[in-house]
């Protein structure tokens, strides 16, 4: 079973939920969950979670070297990339790897076979256990690179549950292509937000992308001080279960800021992630 945290925006506490799910399923089960933080951009869970990282993989993307002795500058290369990621400039041929996707249809259509493939690093992807024997997993992308898509496609791959073996996938924050990448081939999407107005907005376009997925969701509310008729309205017009309401504490935000997950501040919240856990398998 694959359960994905995520939220319309940063700051919600995502992580905060995500790993003190992970938590309360590893002291449950018989075999503790993995966990996949695809925040590649920002990676954060490790600092909740301290996993020992024992292992490592570069994710490269194949991007296209000229070899100008042989090329005749015909410009059918550039004419086919969507990405304008290869030009023609009078007599050289220039690639620009941060534009390039990697699909090799510029390889394939040169008529003088003058590109061939080259590896062009674009992150890391790095695993370990931690002391609660979750197994742990991230990717990392590299710093001024633009494309989180193919780090985050590489770790589902590379990260491989167990059979019967939990995952939690930890989304980026947003509803950009990463979070859908994240999201994609999940049995639960575990939708973190605020009784506020941004809230809402960002919880509505988080939903979307679970609607167009077919993807079932549920609600978790953080800093849950009082009420906000307008997304507790939302949730019931949208059918989406309010699973949990964590209220804003000075304990929660202190103990998170000194990298405490929730159920180490507060046990008894392993009970209701337990609980919300046994909602969404009654569902799947
Ligand atoms: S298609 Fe091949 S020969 Fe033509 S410009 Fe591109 S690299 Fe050169
Ligand atoms: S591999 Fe694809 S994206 Fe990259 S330069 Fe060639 S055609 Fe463009």
């Amino acid at each position: 079973m694959i359960i994905t945290i995520a939220s319309g925006k940063g700051g919600t506490g995502k992580t905060t939920v995500a790993t003190s799910l992970a938590l309360s399923l590893a002291v449950d089960q018989s075999l503790p969950p993995l966990f996949l933080d695809c925040d590649v951009e920002a990676p954060n869970a490790h600092l909740f979670l301290h996993p020992k990282l024992a292992d490592s993989q570069d994710v490269a993307l194949l991007i296209p070297s000229v070899d100008e002795a042989k090329c005749t500058h015909c410009g059918k290369c550039a004419e086919v990339c969507q990405y304008h990621a290869i030009a023609v400039l009078g007599q050289r041929t220039l690639v620009f790897p941060q534009l390039c996707h990697g699909c090799g249809s510029c390889t394939a259509l040169c008529p003088e076979h003058a590109i061939t493939e080259v590896p062009d690093r674009m992150g890391v992807l790095e695993r370990g256990q931690t002391s609660a024997g979750i197994s742990f997993a991230r990717g990392v992308l590299d710093v001024g690179e633009p494309m989180a898509v193919p780090v985050i496609r590489q770790l589902k791959k590379w990260a491989v549950a167990q059979p019967g073996q939990v995952v939690i996938r930890d989304a980026p924050p947003g509803t950009s292509c990463p979070v859908v990448e994240t999201i994609r081939g999940s049995d639960y999407l575990l939708l973190v937000t605020e009784p506020t107005p941004f809230g809402l907005h960002d919880l509505r376009l988080a939903i979307q992308v679970a609607v167009e997925l077919c993807i079932p969701a549920g609600v978790i509310i953080n800093r849950a001080n009082g009420s906000y008729p307008d997304l507790e309205a939302f949730c019931a017009a949208q059918h989406l279960p309010v699973l949990l309401r964590i209220p804003f504490e000075r304990t929660i935000a202190e103990g998170v800021a000194q990298g405490n997950t929730l159920v180490e501040i507060h046990p008894e919240y392993g009970h209701d992630f337990r609980r919300i856990f046994s909602h969404i398998a009654r569902l799947i």
